[in-house]
C-alpha cells in the first residue's frame, strides 16, 4: 500500500474514480467476491511504482485495498480491465502466501529451516502466484466488459 502523501493525479477526476471503483465492484462481484469490502485508495502509486496497480488483502476479514499506478488512466481499456481483474484474483490467492507469510514460531518447520532457506520459499511461492495470477486473469479478463473510464 502506497504511503505516499496526497499528491495531484493527474487526469483523475471524481466522475472517473467513481467510475473505477464501480467497475471494480461489479467485476468483484463476477468473481464470487460480493462479501468483501474493496476499497479504492485515493492516491496514486509513487511514481517509481513499475506497477500497474498494488492490492493489501487485510488477514482475517473480508476487505482488501487497491492502489493504481499514476498513469492508470493511459492505459488501454484492455490492460486496465486485465490489470484490475489481476488484482481482483490476488484476494482469492491471497490466503496462499499469506500462510507462509505468518510462518508460525518457534516449534515451525520455519525455525528449522532458518530465515535465508524461508525467505526463498517465500520468494518463490509469491512468484508462482503472481504468474498464476497473471494467466488466470488474462483468460478472466477477455470475458469481462472493457471499462471506459473517460
Ligand atoms: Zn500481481
Amino acid at each position: 500500500m502506497s504511503k505516499s502523501k496526497p499528491e495531484h493525479w493527474p487526469g483523475m477526476s471524481k466522475k472517473k474514480f467513481h467510475r473505477i471503483g464501480k467497475y471494480v465492484r461489479r467485476r468483484a462481484d463476477d468473481l464470487n467476491l460480493r462479501d468483501w469490502t474493496i476499497h479504492l485508495l485515493h492516491e496514486p502509486l509513487a511514481s517509481d511504482c513499475e506497477h500497474a496497480a498494488e492490492i493489501t488483502v487485510t488477514y482475517g476479514r473480508a476487505h482488501a485495498s487497491i492502489s493504481l499506478a499514476r498513469h492508470f488512466l493511459t492505459y488501454e481499456p484492455a490492460v486496465q480491465r486485465e490489470t484490475l481483474v489481476h488484482e481482483l484474483i490476488h484476494i482469492h490467492l491471497d490466503p496462499i502466501e499469506a500462510r507462509f507469510r505468518r510462518r508460525g514460531g518457534d516449534g515451525s518447520i520455519w525455525a528449522h529451516l532458518g530465515d535465508l532457506a524461508a525467505g526463498v520459499i517465500i520468494d518463490e511461492v509469491h512468484h508462482d502466484i503472481e504468474r498464476a495470477t497473471d494467466a488466470i486473469a488474462h483468460a478472466v479478463a477477455l470475458g469481462c466488459p472493457l471499462p471506459e473510464f473517460g
